[in-house]
């Protein structure tokens, strides 16, 4: 084990105890004592100690410098056409982040069919310097047992010391998995990362309904891990580069979980989080008929259909239109909201759309402290004459 405290800088002032998350703190005899069984070597009562009397001991940051480099999760998209656009976004961070390291980029596919040389070429142009490729007739839809393994192994063989993917359904099922087999840790839906002045990843996301914003290091363990949000940064350039591409064996195992079927959720004709405009609608439609209505004026203008949450706890709409902290966060170039209030949970999905028109009777809506656009009305009086001006 490598923590201990240094018995004669303990005065016994039992800070540690309360700031230990696991409770793997007591006093004996006026002197901190750690349980070595329940501590995860978080690292949290180190800092707190004020005499320095916690160490993690330096076995432990020799081994962590031994890991090199950034590496990314190469999701797929679901039509199988080529990597999700989300992996776009973290090369172009993920090229700050190795930058500001001196250190390498890497991006690693899992796969049967795909990933095809289309893939490891777009990962490249954007600035990946090696992808690694793990491919088994095994591995032809994404589940979560194989990947986990593939991924582990590759970790356990190249040791990198940031491993980040997308916050999507995929990353947000694969990454806690990855985590807890490597006794990491790991921050979930960043929607900024940075490294810090000692050279450790920042990773940042909002927390308390978005009322304040996290920021998280990963001290003691690697690789430090985070998925990031849809939509949040910026796709990376492309430029002319070169890069290498490394294959991997897999070697399966007796899996739990067979896969049947794959059913794909048709009920969208556009995806709100690939929409270039979103026509949402909240508790002021007031009833499931009347998203008919925006149906319309979205067909009318070729946008997918968003909704708060309450439309679809009421069963009004299925969960994937769903836009806010515990749906879909997007960013197209136009959002209308339609009877929605503006609270910060749907705020948190939307507020970084480019364009924001927003559609309420009520003046003192929050909406319309965010949006570019404010229309006090009625939305069944507005979004009509609206679509008679779009039909002319
Ligand atoms: P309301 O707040 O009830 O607003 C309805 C609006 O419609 C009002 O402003 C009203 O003036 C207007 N209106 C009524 N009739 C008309 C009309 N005829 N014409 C024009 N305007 C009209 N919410 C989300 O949306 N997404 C999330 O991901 C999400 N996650 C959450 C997570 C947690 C942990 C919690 C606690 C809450 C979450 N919520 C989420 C719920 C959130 O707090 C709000 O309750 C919700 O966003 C409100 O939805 P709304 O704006 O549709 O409804
Ligand atoms: Fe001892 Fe430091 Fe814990 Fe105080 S915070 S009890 S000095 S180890
Ligand atoms: Fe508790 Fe973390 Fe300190 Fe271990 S390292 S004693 S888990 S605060």
């Amino acid at each position: 084990m490598s923590i201990r405290v240094r018995k004669d800088d303990c005065d016994g002032c039992g800070i540690c105890i309360s700031c230990c998350p696991f409770s793997a703190i007591r006093l004996a005899d006026e002197i901190a004592c750690i349980d070595l069984d329940i501590c995860t070597l978080c690292g949290a009562c180190v800092s707190e100690c004020p005499s320095g009397a916690i160490l993690i001991d330096q076995a432990v940051g020799e081994s962590l410098s031994s890991h090199k480099g950034v590496w990314i999760y190469g999701e797929i998209a679901e039509d199988g056409g080529g990597p999700h656009r989300v992996v776009y976004e973290l090369l172009s961070k993920g090229r700050e982040l190795a930058d500001s390291l001196d250190t390498d980029l890497s991006v690693v596919f899992i796969g049967d069919a795909n990933p095809t040389e289309d893939f490891t070429e777009a990962v490249i142009r954007r600035g990946a310097n090696k992808v690694y490729i793990v491919k088994h007739n095994l591995l032809q839809e994404f589940m979560v047992e194989p990947w986990t393994d593939a991924l582990v192994e590759l970790v356990e063989k190249y040791r990198p010391e940031i491993l980040l993917a997308g916050a999507t359904s995929e990353g947000r099922s694969l990454l806690p998995r990855v985590a807890a087999r490597l006794k990491t840790g790991l921050t979930a839906d960043c929607t900024e990362l940075d490294i810090d002045a000692n050279g450790l990843l920042l990773q940042t996301r909002p927390a308390f309904g978005g009322n304040i914003m996290a920021r998280i290091i990963c001290e003691y363990r690697r690789p430090q891990m985070a998925t990031v949000r849809y939509k949040v940064m910026k796709e990376a350039e492309i430029k002319e580069r070169t890069g290498k591409v490394i294959f991997e064996e897999f070697n399966p195992r007796k899996y739990q979980t067979n896969l049947i079927q794959h059913v794909i959720d048709k009920t969208q004709k556009i995806k709100v989080e690939d929409a270039d405009i979103i026509v949402s609608g909240g508790r002021g439609l007031g009833d499931k008929k009347n998203f008919a209505l925006l149906e319309e004026l979205a067909t009318l203008l070729g946008a997918a259909l968003g909704s708060s949450r309450p439309a679809v706890d009421d069963g009004w709409i299925p969960y994937s239109h769903q836009v806010g902290q515990t749906g879909k966060t997007v960013r197209p170039k136009l959002y209308i909201a339609c009877g929605i209030s503006g609270s910060i949970q749907h705020l948190a999905g939307m507020s970084s759309s480019d364009y924001i028109i927003a559609i309420n009777k009520d003046p003192s809506a929050p909406i319309f402290k965010v949006c570019d656009l404010a229309i006090v009305g009625d939305l069944f009086e507005v979004v009509p004459a609206l679509m008679e001006r779009l039909e002319k």
